[in-house]
């Protein structure tokens, strides 16, 4: 099938709902989602008929909804369409209600104390603008999920919020430069470029870190990492092409806008770009990413490694959010315009993104705070755990001589006078990028490049949407009040600049002086997961939160709390893990090695050969030394593990884990990668880097 006919093929969507469902049906439905208003449940009827004749003749037996709790993960719950007739026959019914509202008994999923608190059941609804697609035989409605007293239990709610409140304020803003002609909302748009890891699947399950914990937690370095730089965009794999073919039909099926695919800069990491699109549907689309690229890869005989820091000593993944604000006539708004007021609008929203940033660097370090990404962010290879932001020269001298009253004619020689000429128009080159900055502004959109690769893509947006939306309305009330609105905006710049240029650097985010720098300048420092989440819940940000109603104080406090507890938990299993391999795996290849090595010199002593200076003994002797260490460091972790009391208050248990436990992995690792370079391989019981980095042909 060619590429046309194939996309959204598996898509209840706009086109296919025009052509199955009854014209006042599909008008009905249109202006109800258009309006963000509920079903009605004739209409609701109507629509679940035609979509479950469509998925029946599609092969779909089963339907969920499909929707996001607080894990990061999906989640679904098949039900099959049969419905019992009299003579032992079934039907294949699916109704308005089962389209509209579900009742997961989703009791095991983390509330954070939501539902001890509130109501233990929840609901998932329909979110009709994300549409229903079919995914292995089973029709997937997108929802969201909330308890029934209206707590959002999920990553979407927040997400559908957020985009609400920053559409609002972004509209006044439209309005007041006279831009708002045919525009009804305005939207964020994310395109997320997702790094991940391929290797072959049978070396895979021959290591539990990577089966239990998604990265490895021993392994001794490569002869060769990443040093050629000969991985990045080199040619493609027969392997992992196969693979990246069959991702894109598979995504293209499913209407995911799959484009860019490359290798990245470690041995056997790539990359997926997709094209951007609205910030729920970016979402919803970068999960089935990431749960089509693990799918494909085992039928591949592959597996794909999504976790943030799978191997040592060589680059870990990201993903990288690009966002931008754009109305529904499709004008992009952070796109330097070509008339004056444009211009003026441009830089109003520019100076917005500026102060939430700024005001909120906390919340946005938070975003992409995990154990995984811990080891990404500040390790030259990612940015530092400092947020900033890179305008570029060009931007930045604009903004400054505005700030000084000065004429701006540096690059393009045109005067930068407020809504009086036109700005120039400003160079999309992409050797101007800084890949160094958390925030970076690049032409047209910011990338936002501290994620990591498993992030989901809600969090960092709900917290860029809400953020500016607080920056927008302060700005709009101020500008709907001034007498000259150009002079008013003049001053909001200016003051924006003294109080938060400081967020602005254009300069090298992974070199020392910038660390110093920026704690000169006042900017928070948030090495850990641990050290961020605490200002989750500061004033600022609750007051910030609930202003928007995206999260009410006990939700705040939930997500904090899951952030936590997903934090320790994942150490603790990562710990487990290695106790288990050292016992397992290490310990019987250390002993039988020193076996074969002691009988060696057992036996030459015997025949009077010398043994100090021979081959065996002084490895023998280290290997032996190891092996104690290894011993020691074992039981050190162990014991640290069973002293915390996990009953206690979350933020208690996960300081203990980042201050007790990672420093004895560590060590524990230490000792083991030592062992590794100087026991035979044929000893060693797990695949090596090597094996691992360089398997798939
Ligand atoms: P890079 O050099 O980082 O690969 P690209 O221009 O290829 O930059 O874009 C990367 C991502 O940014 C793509 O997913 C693209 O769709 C997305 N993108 C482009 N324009 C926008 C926009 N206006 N809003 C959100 N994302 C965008
Ligand atoms: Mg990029």
């Amino acid at each position: 099938m060619k590429v046309p006919e194939l996309y959204g093929i598996d898509v209840f969507n706009d086109e296919t709902m025009k052509d199955l469902l009854p014209s006042d049906v599909y008008k009905e439905l249109k202006k109800t989602i258009e309006a963000g208003e509920p079903l009605d449940i004739d209409l609701a009827n109507v629509v679940a008929h035609a979509m479950k004749d469509w998925a029946v003749g599609k092969g779909a037996t089963h339907f969920t909804h499909w929707f996001q709790p607080m894990t990061g993960f999906t989640a679904e719950k098949h039900d099959s369409f049969i419905d019992p007739q009299a003579g032992g026959k079934v039907i294949m019914r699916f109704s308005g209600k089962e389209l509209v509202k579900g009742e997961p008994d989703a009791s095991s999923f983390p509330s954070g104390g939501l539902r001890a608190t509130f109501e233990a059941r929840g609901y998932t609804a329909w979110d009709p603008t994300s549409y229903a697609f079919i995914k292995d035989n089973t029709l997937c409605i997108p929802t969201a999920f909330t308890s029934y007293s209206g707590e959002a239990l999920d990553k979407k709610t927040p997400l559908l919020r957020s985009m609400e409140a920053v559409s609002r304020q972004a509209l006044r803003i439209l309005k007041i430069f006279g831009n708002d002609a045919g525009v009804h909302t305005v939207r964020t748009t994310v395109g997320a470029e997702q790094e991940y890891f391929l290797i072959d699947r049978e070396l895979f399950k021959k290591r539990p870190d990577l089966v239990y914990t998604g990265r490895t937690l021993f392994g001794a370095s490569a002869p060769k990492g990443q040093e050629m730089d000969d991985h990045y965009f080199g040619a493609i794999k027969p392997g992992v092409k196969k693979f990246m073919s069959d991702l894109d039909d598979a995504l293209w099926r499913l209407a995911v806008p799959a484009k860019t695919e490359h290798n990245e800069v470690a041995p056997s990491q790539h990359e997926l770009a997709p094209i951007f699109e609205t910030t729920n549907l970016a979402t919803d689309h970068n999960q089935l990413t990431m749960e089509l690229m693990k799918k494909i890869a085992q039928k591949n005989g592959l597996e794909c490694l999504l976790q943030e820091k799978p191997f040592d000593g060589i680059n870990g993944s990201g993903k990288h959010n690009n966002w931008s604000l754009s109305t529904d006539t499709g004008v992009n708004l952070l796109e330097p315009g070509s008339t004056p007021s444009q211009n003026a609008q441009f830089l109003l929203f520019l100076t917005a993104t500026i102060k939430a940033v700024d005001e909120y660097q906390d919340l946005i370090r938070l975003a992409a705070a995990s154990a995984g990404n811990d080891h990404r962010l500040g390790a030259n290879e990612a940015p530092p755990a400092i947020v900033s932001m890179y305008l570029g020269d060009e931007l930045t001298e604009i903004l400054e001589a505005i700030c000084t009253d000065t004429q701006y004619h540096e690059r393009s020689k045109s005067r930068i006078d407020l809504g009086v000429t036109v700005l120039p128009p400003l160079r999309q080159d992409t050797t101007d990028r800084n890949r160094t900055s958390t925030f970076a502004f690049t032409g047209n959109k910011f990338e936002l490049r501290s994620l990591g690769s498993a992030a989901s893509l809600s969090g960092p947006n709900v917290v860029l949407n809400t953020a500016i939306a607080q920056e927008l309305e302060v700005f709009a009330d101020r500008l709907e009040k001034a007498d000259n609105m150009l002079d008013e905006e003049k001053k909001i710049i200016k003051e924006t600049m003294e109080k938060h240029g400081r967020i602005i650097f254009n300069g090298n985010g992974y070199s020392d002086e910038w660390v110093e720098e920026a704690k000169k300048r006042g900017l928070l420092n948030l090495k850990t997961t641990v050290d961020a989440v605490p200002y989750y819940t500061a004033e600022k940000n609750v007051k910030l939160f609930t202003k928007y109603g995206i999260y009410n104080e006990s939700e705040i406090n939930a997500r904090a709390d899951i952030k936590l507890e997903s934090y320790w938990k994942n150490i603790n299993i990562e710990a487990l893990t290695m106790t288990a391999m050292v016992r397992e795996g290490y310990t019987g290849a250390l002993i039988d090695c020193m076996k074969d090595l002691s009988a060696i010199l057992a036996r030459k002593k015997q025949i009077g050969l010398p043994v100090e200076n021979s081959m065996e003994y002084p490895r023998l002797k280290k290997i032996s030394e190891g092996a104690e260490k290894m011993e020691i460091a074992v039981n050190d972790l162990s014991d640290a593990l069973g002293q915390c009391d996990t009953g206690k208050d979350s933020y208690t248990v996960a300081l203990y884990y980042k201050d007790e436990i990672l420093p004895r992995m560590d060590s524990l690792r230490k000792v083991v990668d030592g062992l590794e370079q100087i026991v035979p391989k044929k000893y060693w019981p797990y695949p090596s880097y090597g094996d691992l980095l360089y398997s798939v042909t």
